[in-house]
């Protein structure tokens, strides 16, 4: 947060010049992904609570789409069923 000058860095601000106190931190990797990363200072980001939130609203959208993506439609299911294949 000191290299930052305690400003938000997220790419929205950044791109915008906007200056709002950062007074959270963000993992870019998220720690589930790879714990290691978690004490990284390159995986670390100072932001805004503002900003925080969105990020991590957005990745939550993210992982439900994929989820969904990878989930069978119904004619998968049906054709699975048919054939014996669930
Ligand atoms: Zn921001």
């Amino acid at each position: 947060m000191y290299l930052d000058s305690y400003l938000c860095q997220c790419e929205w601000c950044k791109i915008n010049q906007y200056i709002k106190a950062a007074t959270e931190v963000h993992h870019i990797i998220d720690v589930d992904e790879d714990w290691n990363k978690r004490l990284d200072i390159d995986n670390l980001q100072s932001l805004s609570h503002e900003c925080h939130s969105r990020i991590t609203m957005e990745r939550l959208r993210a992982k439900q789409k994929e989820a969904k993506a990878n989930q069978p439609t119904e004619e998968e299911i049906l054709l699975n069923k048919a054939f014996g294949l669930e």
